[in-house]
């Protein structure tokens, strides 16, 4: 960990400044990745800007046109259990609590969980090279051991996923990202926000110099009947998904009305097929429907010697998560789904 200056703002205004003026300077809410990164020596600060004393971000309020904006330092436990997230975007609520431990979630916010880094060995091995580390310096991952990496949307430059479960839910539900620089405020549609690899690996997001991410919104939208989130993993609690899907469905008259399918572990960002959707909509909700989406979804997948595996399982995953989708009490600790 490189020597760093530390300093606590009460301003966005203020943070954004200090964030603009100095690329080296970074900002610091939870922490639970970013000190990892430091301790590596992945990240070095010149000086951490503290956020957590800005007022008012650390808040759940309702939005005007009936949604949600979930303040940016808002824990992901606060957020999790919060009465409104449980009854009203429950399949928020499961992907939170599928993710890292109680006391990470504990010190993460909603704002950290979307900037987090992706979890790539080689990423976080400073003594081999790595172009999302030091651009230029190649992939290790493409011929090295990939059992967690991209099958969707990756590039030569980089194979790396994106590790979080609270965004692929976020991406399921069509969430905007409320973002504040030196220029204002803006809104980035979440489809919008994280970015594949392509020839930058080094930038995750659109999220410019000296902005700061202020809050998330949830749009108006009632999936809290029909939905699931399963997460694939190699051990089943405190690991990092090799597929996970988010199921969203809305069912009028025993057919699809409307769908949302969104996968993690699978790409550089949740994923998601608008092809997919559009083709189940109007349709009974059944296996063969759901295997048909899946095809869809994977059309273009291309694995690698490690995860090629993950093809068929994410195949499989959208059928089963569909079909769970139907019954989100199966779900609950110790229920048998019915599938
Ligand atoms: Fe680095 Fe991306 Fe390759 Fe991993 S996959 S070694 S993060 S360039």
């Amino acid at each position: 960990m490189n020597n760093f200056s530390y300093t606590k703002t009460k301003e966005v205004a203020d943070a954004a400044l200090l964030l603009k003026d100095n690329p080296g300077n970074k900002a610091i809410a939870g922490g639970t990745n970013i000190v990892d990164l430091m301790k590596y020596f992945i990240v070095e600060a010149d000086t951490l800007v503290d956020i957590n004393g800005i007022p008012g971000m650390d808040e759940l309020s309702e939005t005007e046109n009936g949604g949600v904006r979930l303040g940016a330092l808002m824990t992901n436990a606060a957020t999790a259990y919060h009465p409104v997230i449980e009854e009203k975007y429950p399949l928020l609520s499961k992907t939170i609590l599928a993710g890292a431990s109680a006391q990470i979630r504990n010190m993460a916010t909603n704002g950290g969980n979307l900037l987090q880094k992706t979890r790539c060995y080689y990423f976080y091995d400073p003594y081999v090279p790595c172009n999302k580390r030091e651009p230029g310096s190649g992939c290790p991952a493409i011929k090295g051991y990939n059992r967690m990496h991209a099958i969707l949307g990756h590039s030569s430059d980089c194979i790396a996923v994106f590790p979080s479960d609270m965004c692929v839910a976020l991406a399921a539900l069509n969430a905007t990202v409320l973002v504040t620089g030196q220029d204002g405020e803006r809104q980035i549609a979440f489809e919008d926000f994280h970015r594949l690899p392509g020839n930058t690996p080094e930038i995750d997001n659109n999220l410019q110099k000296g902005e700061i991410i202020t809050g998330i919104e949830l749009p108006d939208e009632d999936f809290s009947k029909n939905y699931s989130y399963l997460k694939l993993r190699d051990r089943s609690s405190y690991a990092f998904a090799l597929v996970s899907v988010a199921t969203a469905l809305t069912i009028e008259n025993d057919l699809i009305a409307e769908v949302r399918i969104a996968l993690g572990g699978v790409s550089h960002k949740p994923w998601r097929s608008a092809e997919a959707e559009e083709y189940l909509k109007g349709k009974a909700p059944s296996k063969e429907h759901f295997a048909q989406a899946a095809d869809i979804i994977l059309a273009e997948a291309k694995g690698f010697k490690h995860n090629r595996f993950k093809i068929d399982l994410a195949k499989k995953a959208i059928v089963r998560n569909g079909m769970m989708a139907l019954e989100p009490e199966s779900q609950r600790p110790g229920a048998k789904p019915s599938l």
